[in-house]
């Protein structure tokens, strides 16, 4: 059980226990701050301070204390968890309102727009309120739920995001290439950027056929699964694992799956 379950899940994971999508929880004027400051700022203000946060973290003797600031400002204000495809879908169904928005990470590297940010709760409102100009996409929850399958099934990663925790507002659909969360992780060390998530993948020996070129491998943007030869098939490294799930749609054999982060002791209690 990570931080957040402990404290606001009520023996669930964080993000599947309903009363944390619940309107109330915009009663906190500072949660409401908050969601309207990320909202308001627009993606290309988000892109722009991203940026500068990056370049911060990097710079000699300063980057030390912001990086210090970062980790443990967000933990509590903003940040992500990846999330697998189960659990993507069941967050859904407490959610309202879904929003299909540019993604700010593909514009950042690339100038890409692509609409892969499923928002919900209030973020429809203040989108329209402060950002009219920004496109944006009403779903139902069945297009919404659709979408993600979608995204999971071409390779994307998902990770739930928060506004001020433990209240949830977007299921991100990521690339390596492009996440904003996962370079500040790896490249910067800033690991509360992208918590791993509560689940980690187990291989069965016994239906793992060794591929040519094992698919699961090249779908595993964390590096946790290898080749090994003298066994002739793939390994994990649990420890390596965030629990995205996506190596299991490559598998024709069925030959991984999801099992709690806790059960694993390489990976229980690390996130
Ligand atoms: S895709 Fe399946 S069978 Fe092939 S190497 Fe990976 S786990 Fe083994
Ligand atoms: S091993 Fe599978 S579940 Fe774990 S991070 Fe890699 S792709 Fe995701």
């Amino acid at each position: 059980m990570c931080e957040f379950c402990s404290e606001h899940g009520q023996d669930n994971r964080w993000y599947l226990n309903p009363e944390n999508f619940s309107d109330k929880l915009l009663e906190d004027p500072k949660r409401a701050k908050t969601i309207e400051k990320l909202v308001g700022w627009g993606i290309d203000y988000y892109v722009d301070f991203t940026s500068r946060v990056t370049e911060m973290v990097n710079w000699p003797v300063i980057g030390k204390l912001v990086k210090k600031a970062v980790d443990r400002i967000a933990p509590k204000e903003h940040g992500g968890q990846v999330v697998s495809l189960e659990d993507s879908l069941q967050l859904l169904e407490y959610a309202r309102d879904f929003v299909l928005l540019p993604c700010a990470c593909r514009r950042l590297v690339s100038h890409k727009q692509e609409m892969a940010c499923l928002n919900f709760g209030p973020v429809k409102d203040l989108m329209l309120r402060y950002v009219p100009g920004e496109p944006i996409e009403e779903l139902t929850l069945d297009e919404a739920r659709k979408l993600v399958r979608d995204f999971d099934r071409r390779g994307y990663f998902h990770q739930v995001l928060y506004a001020k925790i433990p209240f949830p507002i977007c299921i991100c659909n990521c690339e390596e290439r492009y996440c904003t969360s996962l370079k500040q992780r790896f490249a910067n060390g800033v690991e509360v950027a992208l918590y791993k998530g509560h689940d980690v993948c187990k291989v069965d020996a016994e239906r793992c056929k060794e591929c040519e070129s094992p698919w699961c491998a090249s779908r595993c943007v964390f590096g946790a699964i290898s080749y090994n030869p003298e066994r002739g098939g793939v390994e994990v490294d649990a420890s390596r694992c965030f629990g995205c799930g996506l190596c299991r749609g490559a598998c024709v054999h069925d030959a991984l799956s999801l099992v709690p982060r806790e059960m694993v002791p390489q990976a229980a209690g690390k996130w």
